[in-house]
């Protein structure tokens, strides 16, 4: 699937806006994406559960590893078309933790899913949570990439669709300063 069709289906299903948005955390953007959006679509989630699962299928991964909850449903989406297991970490007191009985051995080779890499940070941290269980990280994906090249992970990296969201101060913010009006994203206009 290339990046056009995908970030298309974000468009059509609400999950990616473009305007001038105020964000919950108080900074405003051109844009708000909003992964849920598209997935709660199946046959989008089908989708690109299969593109994502076509970059990552010659890691021969045994079991997609996704932090919840953003990455669960994409997650799974990707184990069903790689036929694997897929599981997901949970936080437990601010930790990312396997928990239900998930269990990870030295032959597992993971690839960790996540719908959107920002910093990377929760992506670090669910592969450290895969090699303190013994497993082998093998790689990592998302639907989208808006960390600008700054991830910097030790496996390799995979994305549908790459995508900048700048945002900024509301006192700074360019948008504001051209007077164009800022809606907060999903109220009807
Ligand atoms: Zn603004």
């Amino acid at each position: 699937m290339e990046p056009e069709a995908v970030l298309d289906l974000f468009r059509k299903s609400g999950a990616l806006l473009e305007g001038h948005f105020r964000l919950t955390s108080g900074l405003h953007s051109e844009r708000y994406l909003q992964s849920a959006l598209v997935l709660q679509y199946p046959e989008f989630a089908g989708a690109l559960g299969d593109a994502l699962a076509n970059r990552v299928k010659h890691l021969q991964p045994t079991v997609v590893l996704s932090p919840a909850l953003g990455g669960i449903v994409i997650g799974q989406e990707v184990g069903r078309a790689l036929g694997v297991r897929a599981m997901f970490a949970e936080r437990q007191d601010g930790k990312l933790t396997l928990r239900r009985g998930f269990m990870l051995s030295p032959s597992d080779r993971v690839v960790v899913v996540e719908d959107v890499v920002t910093t990377g940070g929760s992506t670090r941290e669910t592969i450290d949570v895969a090699r303190a269980a013994g497993a082998q990280v093998v790689g990592a994906a998302s639907i989208i990439d808006r960390s600008g090249g700054q991830q910097s992970l030790d496996v390799p990296y995979h994305a549908l669709a790459t995508l900048s969201v700048p945002t900024y101060q509301p006192e700074s913010c360019p948008l504001c300063a051209a007077g164009q009006p800022v809606v907060k994203p999903g109220s009807r206009a």
